[in-house]
Parts: C-alpha cells; structure tokens; sequence
C-alpha cells in the first residue's frame, strides 16, 4: 500500500467514509483519493511524492493559485498577532470595504465561515424582510448543505444516488420550491401557484455544481423582472462566480442586479470565509439593527480575513488576471470542442471565463436533466486516465474545471494531449 492508502484506511475507521466531505472519497469515478502533502502554483503534491496539475483549486478559492507568496505572508503574519479576538478588528472593516467597494449591489455585508453558512444566513433575511416563507431554487443548483436547500441539489449530492439528503424532515423541504435552470415559465408557474408566499428565488448565476451550466439569453434578466413583479427578493449565490468571473463576479459579468449575494470560496483564500450582503435596507434586518438573528464566534476571523484581503488586492491591483485566466477558459474549451468533433465523441463542452466541463452526453446540456443524461461511468474512466497522467481534474461529472492564474499554456497543451490520447484510445465508444 502506498501512503494515500494508508492514510485512506486509517481515515477510514475515524472519519465517515474517511473524508470531511463527501465528493473527495472518489466514490463516484472509482480509485482511492489522493492524501495531498503540499501544492503550489497549478500543482498539487501528495503524501507519496506524485506531482499533480490541479484544475480543482481546492473547488475554487485558488485562481491566484496555491500558496501564493503575498497570501502566505498576510495569513503568517496575522497569525503572530493573534488567531482570534472574539472582538472586532480592522481587517474586517476592511474586507467589508472591499467587497462593497467591488460589488455595487453589496451594501452592507456580514462575514461568515462558509459558504453555506452564507446561503443560510441570505435566506434567513429574505424571510425576515419579505414575511414569506417559501423559497424557489432550481434543479443541480447546490446551495451548501443547509437543510431547506439539500432538494434537488448538485454536486455530491448528484452523484450520491439518492436526489435528496435523509435528515431533512419534510417541514423544512417543504417551504423549498423548485424550478428548472434556464427555464422561466417554471420559475413563473411558481409564483402562480404560491401567490404572495415566495420570499426568494436563489440561484447560482452560473450554474458549476452540475458541472458547468450557463445561463441562456434573458433567463437572469427574467429572473430580476419576475422577482420585481412579485416583490420576492433574487438571490445570486456567488460562492463560485464571485470575484471569479471578474471583480463584480457574475452580476457585474451579466450585467443582472440580485437583492442579495452569498459569497465563498475565493474570498477566503483558502481560509474557512463565507459572507453574504446586499441592499442596505434588506440587510438592515440583521442583529444587532434588526429581529433577524445571526451570529459566528469565528466570523470574520483575522487570519482568515488577512488572506482574503491579500488575495483581492492582488485581484484588484492587476486586472491582466481576469483577462489572462478568462482567455485561457476561452481557448481551452476551444481545443477541447475541436477534439471531441475529431474524434466524433459523445461530448459536451461548456463554460464560461475560468470555468469549464466535459460533460460524457450527447446531448446538449443546459439544465439538470440533460446534465443528468451524462454517462458517468465514461466519465469515470476520463478520470482515471487523466490522474494516472498526473492531471488532478474533479473526481465527479458534476463539477467544474477550475483555472487559476498559475496555469500555462504548457499545462493547458499537456491536458489536452492527455485528452487526446484518451479519446485516441476509446475508439469512439468512451
Ligand atoms: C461551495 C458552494 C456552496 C457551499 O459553500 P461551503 O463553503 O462548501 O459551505 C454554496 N453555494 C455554491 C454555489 C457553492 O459552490
């Protein structure tokens, strides 16, 4: 047995399923996971010494890359000063001007420690200010692990057999609604049959927990106007596309304004950070200004919030990384098009900026149950193939590939090879 191996038994007989989160057991491409020692820049070192090219960045917050040197440096240092206060500190007013400054929907802004805690925290003041209960989310859109959003949910839960967690009672799920991604007579028909009763709708703007989903032509702007009309709140849950599709993430991208954002992942570096915000009369709701209460011991940790501040100015302070890491998306899904017709594959190849897929269908794919035509057991041998090539992509159909500004053209020509190779070798069965 190799470490990984070892270590993956060891995990296994004091961690359920040996992991902390479910899609990092491999149980959906087959193999056993990888035990990761170190990573820096594009690449990833696990326990036995194997060098991995990560297109995972730790499922998003790495588009500066791993261990990037002025992030390091910020989280050290703040961590010589303290590792919490369980006070207020500067740092977090500082992030707070930060993301307000970018993000000219956000308001005010309240730091959490994921991003589920963020969905939950947004959903909790939508109820609060409107005084409505019911909540729309759509189909292989994933929210976090909340319990009124584990309904229909992507990601893991995708690929875990069942469509929805056992432990939500039926009360919870029952104030959820859901409506098809891209498709607005579903979301309109809602609010036909629960007039009055919908607080929100939340969606990820760009859909990249059922792999890569993006939104078509006036899907959003819809969902804005049917919210308006309805006075229900839209929210766009940013954890993915925040700060990742550019600084105003994808609201600024597409030009749609929500009621309130969650964001996640790339605001934290790497660190444990989640916030949520918006208009400053909805987010006037929350405790200590208003009755909805919500509250962290942690949030807005001072390490967790110097990375995160040291990651966004390097965001902001070179705008070539958008450019740079967008246009590598944009040429990367080019190739990959252009070999899955070669080889006349049954592929789909979708995405947006820095965030793409390889769905294994020959459908096209712009909602979950086309995602859901894909053929995961192709999709596990992919997998397989592209690891044993030494490339890291998501060990599930489900998610996206993630660029960070670490990557090169050299390592974006080796994945494609290894593609390449792969549909060389399947002689077009997959
Ligand atoms: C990852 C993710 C979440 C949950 O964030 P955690 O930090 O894992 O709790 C919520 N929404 C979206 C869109 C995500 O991708």
């Amino acid at each position: 047995m190799n470490r990984s191996e070892v270590l993956f038994e060891r995990a296994g007989k004091v961690i359920p399923g040996g992991v902390n989160s479910p899609v990092r057991a491999f149980q959906a491409v087959g193999g056993k996971p990888r035990f990761i020692a170190s990573a820096g820049g594009a690449k990833m070192t696990d326990a036995d010494g194997n060098v991995y090219l990560d297109f995972v960045g730790s499922w998003g917050p790495m588009i500066l890359g791993h261990s990037h040197p002025a992030v390091t440096e910020a989280a050290v240092k703040a961590a010589e000063r303290g590792l919490s206060f369980g006070a207020s500190c500067e740092a977090e007013v500082e992030m707070a001007e930060l993301v307000c400054g970018f993000v000219p929907s956000v308001e005010l802004v309240r730091m959490v420690n994921s991003g589920t805690e963020a969905v939950m925290s947004a959903l909790r003041v939508a109820r609060g200010y409107t005084g409505r209960d019911k909540i729309v989310k759509f189909e292989g859109c994933y929210h976090g692990h909340c319990d009124s959003m584990l309904v229909k949910a992507g990601s893991g839960v995708m690929t875990g057999g069942v469509p929805d967690s056992a432990g939500v009672p039926e009360g919870c799920a029952a104030d959820t609604l859901t409506a098809g991604y891209n498709d607005l007579e579903s979301v309109k028909k809602l609010f036909a049959q629960f007039p009055g009763q919908i607080a929100a709708v939340i969606v990820e703007p760009v859909a990249a927990n059922m792999g890569v989903v993006t939104p078509e032509e006036g899907f959003l702007t819809g969902l804005r106007r049917i919210c308006t009309e309805e006075k229900a709140l839209l929210i766009f849950d940013e954890v993915i596309t925040g700060f990742r599709l550019g600084l105003t993430g994808a609201q600024g991208y597409y030009g749609v304004t929500p009621d309130l954002t969650t964001f996640g992942k790339i605001i934290g570096a790497g660190m444990p950070v989640g916030a949520y915000g918006g208009r400053r009369e909805i987010m006037e709701m929350v405790a200590p200004l208003g009755r909805v209460y919500q509250a962290g011991t942690l949030s807005g940790n001072p390490v967790a919030m110097a990375a995160g501040i040291a990651g966004l100015h390097i965001l902001k302070g070179d705008p070539g990384i958008y450019e740079k890491v967008n246009r590598m998306g944009d040429s990367f899904r080019k190739e990959l098009k252009n070999l899955v017709e070669r080889f006349q594959a049954p592929c789909q190849v979708t995405g947006v900026g820095s965030l793409s897929c390889l769905f294994f269908t020959k459908e096209p794919v712009r909602d979950y149950v086309s995602a859901k035509t894909s053929d995961t057991e192709a999709f596990g041998r992919y997998f397989r193939h592209m690891l044993g090539r030494g490339i890291y992509v998501a060990p599930s159909q489900f998610e996206a590939l993630f660029l960070s500004a670490a990557h090169t053209k050299e390592d974006m020509d080796r994945t494609l090879s290894a593609a390449e190779d792969y549909f060389k070798g399947q002689g077009g069965s997959l």
